[in-house]
């Protein structure tokens, strides 16, 4: 037997027994021939006392090797507040290097570059702090395991070798041996599949996914993710959010011990947009944007009266000079042409300094009056495009509410975002393309649209917010094969084209396939948002860097000729 009990679970009460212990040497001082060594393994750290017998042993012994100790526990006469065994420590009867470490490439404790990290994968996961995150994680797994098998859904797999399934981003491929020529995608979601298992009567079905997308990445994404997958039959929005946020606060209820009130506040897209500048508003905090574009339409500034749209946030401050320069520089950074301000005198009815004095009384006291400025607070503005101004204006209430400290950084604010259109205008393409996805219905009300004003169809779409940041997506879909044909029509993909690309799903609507609507969660960042941490990749045990390679395994890499070969490629000469 290697153990008889953990690195973790000794305590006083135990004091007398003999153990056998095994883990890493987390620590060792030398007094002389005895040694005093910290054992760690995944459940805390031991101190034991190896002596004199043991010394050729111990006195090369390299931090990080791997040991065994049988001996007596015997109570501390000085406890060690700070670990949890801290009360006692193991007298060494018997000692062994299971196996010596050499030197280590990585002070594994050490602030290391995400690069050294990510090379030496297997060293940093041994980091107690590391070491809880994939048990957070695993937590988190487990409890939507748990709650949504209570809630009646089935898990089951989809495969990863499938045919392209549409998400907007590039596919991964895969040659297929057997059929020289053809490919495989891997799935950039479980999308087509889930459904298809609604038309085969599965009901309520969910899956801890695995999704690749092949797209440039930012902080937060990686090439391979994680989705809690949700689909659900006979179903309409009302049902799917409802299912959703249960979950949601189930597992933060299991996992955090926080109650999220339910239900989750709802909010229209066109709202959003109007009130936050953008479609996940942090709701942390108020902040508000207010349109003032038809308060300075007259204006003799032309900045403000030629603008598409202006509008503005007031910050419960007044702003030093230094810091509107900073914020104006940070406005242009994200699109806007530049930020104006005006301060709130004392007398909380007129405005003093920026481009105060291109607004008359009436302006003045109608922008205090929309805007609810008070005394002494400055208020910014954007005038421009309403997309540019929008963007910029919700980039910078989220950094003012960061900087200003508005919010509680523990809060869990989520809501959903409801009502999205069905299609976005792509400037690149010159086309319409889904917001969410094809296969996302229109309203009932909306369907007369489809051919002829694309842009106002509003779709059965959602989107769940957590602090600002996309937490899930999911929609109600099309299950008919007329609506889907429009869509596609909308789209300009032709019959043909869409036969080549879904046959298989529009043939499968014709053979009877219930309404049905779900969702997905991103699962590594749900779990990253619980633990307050924005780098997705601290809770997957073995993710890519920014360049979506692997630098501990070295992949991508090349394969060997005789693997072409028997695929039927050849590499391009670059
Ligand atoms: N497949 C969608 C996505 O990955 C989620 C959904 O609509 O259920 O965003």
């Amino acid at each position: 037997m290697h153990r008889t009990h953990n690195c973790g679970e000794l305590r006083a009460k135990d004091e007398g027994t003999t153990v056998t212990i095994a883990g890493w040497t987390h620590a060792i001082r030398l007094h002389g021939r005895i040694a005093f060594i910290d054992v760690r393994d995944r459940y805390g750290i031991t101190q034991a006392t190896v002596g004199e017998d043991f010394a050729d042993l111990t006195k090369d012994l390299k931090r990080e090797s791997v040991i065994k100790i049988t001996g007596v526990v015997k109570k501390k006469p000085q406890p060690n507040p700070r670990l949890a065994t801290g009360e006692i420590e193991v007298v060494a009867e018997k000692f062994e290097v299971l196996n010596p470490a050499q030197p280590l490439p990585i002070e594994i404790e050490a602030e290391n570059s995400d690069e050294i990290r990510l090379k030496y994968r297997y060293l940093d996961l041994r980091r107690p702090a590391m070491q809880h995150k994939l048990a957070m994680r695993d937590n988190v797994a487990a409890s939507v395991r748990k709650h949504l098998r209570a809630m009646g859904f089935l898990e089951i797999e989809t495969p990863l070798l499938v045919k392209s399934t549409p998400e907007g981003a590039r596919d991964y491929v895969v040659p297929s041996r057997i059929h020289h020529g053809t490919f495989y995608a891997l799935p950039q979601s479980p999308q087509l599949y889930k459904q298809l298992l609604m038309v085969s009567g599965c009901d309520r079905y969910f899956q801890l996914a695995k999704c690749l997308r092949d797209e440039d990445l930012r902080m937060d994404r990686q090439p391979e993710f994680t989705q809690i997958d949700v689909e659900m039959s006979f179903v309409e929005q009302d049902d799917v959010l409802s299912a959703g946020e249960r979950l949601v606060h189930n597992v933060v209820k299991d996992v955090k011990s926080v109650d999220v009130p339910l239900p989750l506040r709802r909010i229209s897209y066109e709202e959003s947009m109007d009130r936050y500048g953008c479609d996940k508003p942090d709701l942390r905090f108020g902040l508000e944007l207010t349109d003032v574009t038809y308060i300075v339409k007259s204006s003799d500034f032309k900045i403000f009266s030629e603008a598409q749209l202006v509008k503005c946030l007031v910050v419960p401050k007044l702003l030093g000079r230094k810091e509107i320069d900073r914020y104006t520089e940070f406005a242009k950074a994200n699109k806007a042409k530049g930020l104006a301000y005006v301060n709130v005198l004392a007398d909380g009815k007129t405005l003093d300094g920026g481009v105060a004095k291109f607004l008359t009384p009436d302006m003045q006291a109608s922008i205090i009056e929309a805007s609810g400025a008070k005394p002494e607070q400055t208020i910014l503005f954007v005038a421009d495009a309403k997309k540019a101004c929008n963007e910029a204006l919700s980039k910078l209430r989220n950094l003012l509410g960061k900087e200003l400290s508005l919010y509680d950084p523990k809060a869990l604010a989520f809501c959903w975002v409801v009502d999205f259109p069905l299609f976005e205008w792509d400037d690149d393409t010159q086309d319409w393309t889904p917001a969410h996805h094809m296969f996302t219905m229109p309203r009932p009300e909306h369907l007369q649209y489809l051919r002829t004003e694309p842009g106002k169809v509003v779709a059965q779409c959602y989107d769940l917010v957590l602090n600002g940041v996309e937490m899930a997506s999911g929609s109600i879909r099309v299950h008919r094969q007329d609506i889907q044909r429009e869509i596609m029509t909308a789209m300009n993909i032709s019959e043909e084209q869409a036969k080549v690309k879904f046959g298989f799903l529009l043939e499968a609507f014709t053979y009877g396939a219930p309404p049905h609507g779900g969702f997905a969660i991103g699962f590594d960042r749900f779990v990253a948002m619980l633990e307050q941490e924005a780098d997705i990749r601290e809770f997957i045990a073995f993710p890519k860097n920014k360049s979506a390679e692997c630098p501990m395994d070295g992949s991508p890499s090349l394969v060997d000729a005789k693997q072409l070969d028997d695929l039927g490629l050849a590499l391009k000469k670059l």
